[in-house]
């Protein structure tokens, strides 16, 4: 089955009344009907709504297992179980605010880190010592859209026996899939385009393997940040839009990148569909699109704050990957946490916005976008 029809009818197993979606099987706990088997017993290790879902998952990343979890951050900081005191990482210099923030808070128990610019291999390599156990990165990046090479990070992680983990979320599995790429884990927060109508927080996990597979359920089940049946059905729900909504948040984002650098007061336009982004023909090689993330540099402050405040369509809000239009101040609110030297060094500051387009009407946009700026014109 392609792509588009999955995500419409994942239905495996048709339940007794026929119902074309899938119930949501709303109970904490399940009847034991053999003394020592039971399919279910407990949501927080398995649920029927939580496992259909679970299921289109992992095949959307072509994996060979997948677990679902309340967030994203829910799902990252299980992947983290697997590892102990004394371990070694190497991860994107540039990700998501929460990220980095777990990753400090790790250091603490003796988890340590070296953050590098991942589109540089030799700068991986030189990272790697004997307590390195996985490399991990997000491509493109959170926010500074930096392209990683997927394929080739595989390959040095293949040959240093280091797990290549790599989180999804900005291209979601219907423009990428960094499984049949080489990574063995794929994390995505579900909460973006995977639910893609900003209303439910959800986290995934995908393997390459039936044993990372179990020993992810193993500290799912232990850990406890389930998805919830209810929610699992609003992903699901979401997921059968997924490839409608990229193919127009893709046209969309193409068409306001390349309005934005007609700009004059736009001094930098960050997007992996352009072709003068450093990252392009690697994006172009690895994907099928270059998703609906753009960051900018405005000339000044005052520049961001009109944008920000006067903007009528786009809603100055954190998150990305709805429906709807959002633009992030990461200085104030996903990077916030980073400290301000770190921050002001990959120029995240009062000049930096980040823009999550949705699937309005693209003329409609830049007309907010005019306006905000230059008043009614
Ligand atoms: C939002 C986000 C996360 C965290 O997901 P939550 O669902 O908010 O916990 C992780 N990675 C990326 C790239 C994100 O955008």
């Amino acid at each position: 089955m392609k792509f588009e029809t999955l995500c419409v009818h994942p239905n495996i197993n048709e339940d007794e009344y026929g119902a074309i979606t899938t119930p949501i099987y709303q109970s904490a706990t399940f009847i034991h009907k053999d003394l020592n088997y039971s399919k279910y017993s407990y949501s927080r290790l398995s649920n029927p709504t939580r496992n259909h879902l679970e299921d289109l998952v992992m095949k959307l990343e072509q994996g060979k297992s997948c677990n679902a979890f309340s967030t994203g951050m829910a799902a990252i900081t299980t992947v983290f179980k697997l590892f102990k005191s004394g371990d070694h990482f190497i991860a994107s210099s540039d990700l998501y605010g929460g990220a980095l923030r777990l990753f400090r808070t790790l250091e603490k128990d003796n988890y340590s880190f070296d953050f590098v610019d991942t589109s540089n291999l030799d700068l991986i390599k030189s990272k790697i010592n004997k307590n390195t156990k996985a490399v991990y990165i997000e491509t493109p990046s959170n926010p500074l859209m930096i392209v990683s090479d997927i394929e080739k990070i595989s390959k040095i992680c293949r040959e240093n026996n280091l797990l290549l983990i790599v989180d999804n979320t900005f291209l979601t599995p219907y423009f990428q899939n960094p499984i049949l790429l080489g990574a063995d884990i794929v994390i995505h927060s579900g909460t973006k385009y995977l639910g893609g109508h900003n209303d439910t927080l959800a986290g995934f996990v995908v393997t390459n393997s039936n044993k990372l597979g179990e020993d992810i359920l193993y500290y799912a089940k232990t850990i406890g940040g389930c998805l919830s049946p209810f929610d699992s059905f609003l992903i699901e729900r979401g997921i059968k839009t997924l490839s409608l909504r990229m193919d127009k948040i893709n046209s969309n984002a193409k068409i306001i990148a390349e309005f934005l650098k007609t700009l004059p007061c736009i001094k930098k336009v960050l997007y992996v569909g352009l072709e003068d982004n450093p990252g392009y023909e690697i994006n172009k090689k690895q994907s099928r699109g270059s998703g609906g993330m753009i960051s900018i540099v405005v000339e000044s402050a005052e520049i961001a704050k009109r944008i920000l405040t006067n903007v009528k369509i786009f809603k100055y809000a954190e998150s990305l990957g709805g429906v709807d239009s959002l633009i992030t101040y990461p200085m104030y609110q996903t990077h916030a946490d980073l400290p301000i030297k770190e921050r002001e060094e990959k120029g995240i500051n009062e000049c930096f916005l980040r823009i999550s387009v949705g699937i309005e009407n693209p003329i409609d946009l830049i007309n907010d976008l005019k306006e905000a700026i230059y008043g009614d014109v």
